[in-house]
């Protein structure tokens, strides 16, 4: 029932067996796997060598923040991982994170300023994985770089939307350090687009970085939906994390002793999950449209492509009740406040999820969180203030460099390709970065892990 991040240390001896696991294989396709290109079997040996300072350097050479990813990846790496063809892969993620954690405990992460200014200034707006990564990495090719950010906190859905129990904050705070260290000057508490235009940030800087998030959440325009205690997922995590940090919030939802439905299966579902069991909820149901996934591979996901498997995060393991195949129709209640939802079987018509006439059933609920995912950026002040266009599906749009349709403006993150992962906003940032220091400079020697148009999560 506390906050404090569920998984432990692993022990060194485990750790060791396990990089000694690793096969130093010819065509690492876990490589492949991992959106930042991490020199796995590289680092694997270096631990298993004992060499600990030196695998942290090999790490750091692909990835800023791999004590963000070794809490929070869903670690395709692992599914293409060459032992996984016949027996577990190398715990890869539990190896990253104790590099990472060793090295922090011993004073070897030491910021790394620029050896020399250009003189040149870049404006990053949104303090994410994405915005982050791009910051560090122009700044220490010397560029000047200003993070804005809205929150009051840097860190994006790392400080407000993932809870405590997945990472605790003074992961973030620690990297902040050494980002300050760096030079990176932080701007907290700053809505571009209304407190400072993008148009002034534009003429202030020779280079603009959206990295703002894909923020708006999608929405179920059913019956009942103006009910009291139907809400969205962040509405509920923001202020549980503000909480968790200290802060006082003023009407936070509370689910102690209600019963609480979840509609929607993914990493926002069970993050409300977490937090409601830790609220001490009467009754905790996670409601999802679809099949359950499968626990084992199915054929048309072969090695070493990343499958869809039925995930059982920390969250799940602690209770509450995963139903499937459920369609929400109405969310029903009396005098203005919701006291159930009506669900009813899925049925697949036409390759369309509809739900079943004659099996529907209400299940009591005194509140429901929206965790459907997210629809994109949101485009206010962006569209009209520096006329960046967004795509079909309401993304910032981008040509293959991350440039928007207007010059000197970049996108990276989820901004640019919808709500994905941290590891892949780390990828954008690192690349983005590359393509802002070729616009300013003519020339680049930042790494481009990833193109905007580079999608799957693990290729062949
Ligand atoms: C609840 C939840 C749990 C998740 N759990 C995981 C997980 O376990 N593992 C994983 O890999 N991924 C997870 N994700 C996805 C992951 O967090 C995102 O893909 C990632 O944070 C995207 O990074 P980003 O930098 O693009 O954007 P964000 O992290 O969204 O950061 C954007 C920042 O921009 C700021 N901003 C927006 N507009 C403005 C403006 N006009 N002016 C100034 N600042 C602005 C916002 O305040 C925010 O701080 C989760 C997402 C959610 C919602
Ligand atoms: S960042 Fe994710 S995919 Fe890459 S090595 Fe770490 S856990 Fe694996």
């Amino acid at each position: 029932m506390d906050w404090k991040e569920v998984y432990e240390a692993q022990e060194k001896g485990v750790l060791n067996a396990q990089a000694g696991r690793c096969m130093d294989c010819g065509v690492p396709f876990c490589h492949q796997g991992c959106p930042l290109g991490n020199l796995i079997p590289e680092w694997n040996d270096l631990v298993w060598r004992d060499k600990g300072e030196e695998a942290m350097e090999r790490l750091h050479a692909t990835n800023n923040f791999p004590e963000f990813t070794g809490r929070l990846c869903p670690a395709p790496c692992e599914a293409s991982c060459v032992l996984g063809i016949n027996q577990p892969a190398v715990t890869i993620k539990q190896v990253e994170v104790s590099i990472v954690d060793q090295a922090f405990d011993n004073g070897w992460v030491t910021p790394l300023p620029p050896a020399r200014l250009t003189g040149k200034t870049v404006a990053v707006v949104g303090s994410g994985p994405a915005g982050l990564a791009v910051a560090q990495q122009l700044t220490r090719v010397g560029h000047t770089v200003a993070v804005y950010e809205r929150d009051d906190k840097i860190g994006g859905l790392l400080r407000y939307g993932i809870p405590d129990f997945k990472m605790e904050k003074d992961h973030v705070d620690r990297r902040l350090d050494q980002m300050k260290a760096e030079g990176t000057r932080f701007r907290t508490g700053v809505a571009v687009g209304t407190d400072v235009t993008w148009e002034q940030l534009r003429r202030r800087y020779d280079a603009v970085v959206i990295a703002t998030g894909a923020t708006v959440p999608r929405d179920l325009p059913i019956p009942g939906r103006e009910l009291e205690g139907v809400h969205f997922a962040m509405d509920y995590l923001v202020p549980a994390n503000r909480v968790v940090a200290g802060e006082t919030v003023e009407n936070q939802i509370n689910a102690a002793g209600k019963h609480v439905v979840i509609l929607g299966g993914g990493d926002t579902g069970a993050d409300c999950l977490g937090t409601a069991h830790r609220h001490q909820a009467a009754s905790v149901t996670t409601l999802a449209i679809g099949k359950q996934p499968a626990a084992e591979r199915a054929p048309h996901q072969p090695w070493p492509t990343f499958p869809t498997l039925f995930e059982v995060a920390s969250a799940h393991e602690e209770g509450g009740e995963r139903t499937y195949l459920a369609s929400t129709v109405e969310f029903v209640g009396e005098n203005g406040k919701l006291t159930g939802v009506k669900v009813a079987e899925t049925e697949f018509v036409d390759g369309k999820r509809l739900p079943k006439a004659g099996t529907e059933r209400i299940i009591p609920a005194d509140l429901v969180f929206l965790s459907l995912g997210f629809t994109g950026a949101e485009p206010a002040g962006i569209t009209e203030q520096v006329h960046a266009d967004f795509d079909g599906r309401g993304n910032v749009a981008r040509d293959g460099y991350y440039m928007t349709n207007t010059e000197g403006v970049f996108v990276a993150g989820d901004a640019g390709r919808g709500q994905s992962l941290i590891v892949w906003a780390i990828a954008e940032g690192r690349a983005c970065a590359a393509a802002v220091d070729k616009f300013l400079m003519g020339s680049t020697t930042l790494p481009a892990p990833v193109a905007p148009t580079d999608r799957a999560i693990s290729v062949l």
